[in-house]
């Protein structure tokens, strides 16, 4: 069994994640200890929870320490079974994290699968469903499965209730992604979302993102939904260029101005235009593990975050990949993806 200790690097939840999914697809059995050492509530909360549960149940795994605040885990998968499931997570946790831990194995399974995951939908510090609906998946599928992702209902913090559903047509192998060029620029988007909040919260983001971004108004758009289990604010802003997709989004938190939501994500989308890069930091370390599977392929992206070097390692445990980072410039960096 493979030991792998939960505190190095980022000492986060990522690391859990990661070591389940490539458990899931290698049938290496693991142990993990130290789980999210470094944050301020270590071992598994309710989302890490119900991703171990998820993981057990699709591959008929044999499992110690799966209990909330656990801070040890072993993990022996069975083989993956592909299929229909719902995984609750029960609070606002993402269901995106959720996912990112049983997709792997689902691309690369026989047969087709469909999800019905429940929780938190727009987290911050977790992929927005926006962001994987736009940005990540269309990405996941120019190498080959396709995967259809439907918003159902909106989740967000701390009241939940939110539901998305996917769908799964697996292949047998990934093909490498190469995406070292973002192309012209098509157009960038945004959209301010309110849910159960006063709608001029959307509309002073949206002043703001027009002033600091030079966008007019049909670039501008206004979600005001009534149908979620509490409030919530997000603010979405769509960079379409050629080569791909990239989403930034502003969380809005009771007590933060609309205005600093709004100034945060602009912040975030001036920093990617002006890198010139194709990936984003987020996107860069989400395709890292589509990438180690496929055995190949290389981004054009940010310097790696301590998030993706932890991933990084990883990775490298699990998978007989090389994963090298080449620094281009002050703001570039190509991360490349070989096999060992
Ligand atoms: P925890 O220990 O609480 O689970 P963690 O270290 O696992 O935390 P984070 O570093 O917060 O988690 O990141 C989790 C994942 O969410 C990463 O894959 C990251 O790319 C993704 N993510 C975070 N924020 C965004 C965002 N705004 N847009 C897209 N993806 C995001």
């Amino acid at each position: 069994m493979l030991t792998i200790d939960g505190s190095f690097g980022e000492g986060g939840g990522q690391i859990l994640r990661t070591a389940l999914a490539l458990s899931l697809l290698t049938g290496q059995p693991l142990r993990l200890e130290r789980i999210r050492a470094r944050r301020e509530k270590p071992g598994l909360r309710q989302q890490h929870l119900t991703a171990v549960n998820a993981a057990t149940q699709i591959s008929g795994a044999r499992v110690t320490g799966a209990a909330l605040t656990s801070q040890t885990l072993t993990f022996e998968p069975g083989r993956v079974q592909p299929g229909a499931y719902e995984f609750d997570v029960g609070t606002a946790g993402s269901t995106t994290l959720v996912l990112q831990t049983i997709l792997p194995p689902l691309l690369l399974a026989d047969r087709p699968s469909t999800l019905v995951l429940k929780g938190g939908t727009h987290n911050p510090l977790a992929p927005p469903f926006d962001f994987l609906e736009q940005a990540f998946l269309p990405l996941v599928e120019r190498m080959g499965p396709s995967v259809q992702v439907r918003l159902e209902r909106c989740g967000f913090y701390p009241a939940g209730g939110g539901i998305v559903t996917v769908r799964v047509e697996p292949v047998a192998r990934l093909a490498p992604l190469d995406l070292r060029e973002r192309g012209r620029l098509h157009g960038i988007r945004a959209r301010a979302l309110v849910a159960r909040l006063p709608r001029h919260i959307a509309e002073r983001e949206l002043q703001t993102v027009r002033a600091g971004l030079g966008l007019n108004d049909e670039q501008l758009e206004v979600v005001d939904i009534a149908d979620t289990a509490g409030p919530g604010n997000v603010v979405t802003i769509a960079v379409a260029s050629a080569e791909v997709t990239e989403v930034f989004t502003g969380f809005g938190i009771r007590g933060r101005p609309a205005e600093r939501v709004a100034q945060e994500v602009v912040r975030q989308v001036r920093d990617y235009l002006d890198a010139g890069v194709p990936v984003g930091p987020y996107l860069a370390d989400q395709l890292l593990l589509p990438l180690a599977l496929a055995g190949g392929g290389a981004l054009l992206t940010v310097p790696p975050t301590p998030h993706s070097t932890t991933n990084i390692e990883v990775i490298r445990r699990l998978v007989p990949v090389s994963i090298t980072a080449a620094q281009v410039d002050e703001r570039a960096c190509l991360l490349e993806v070989a096999n060992r």
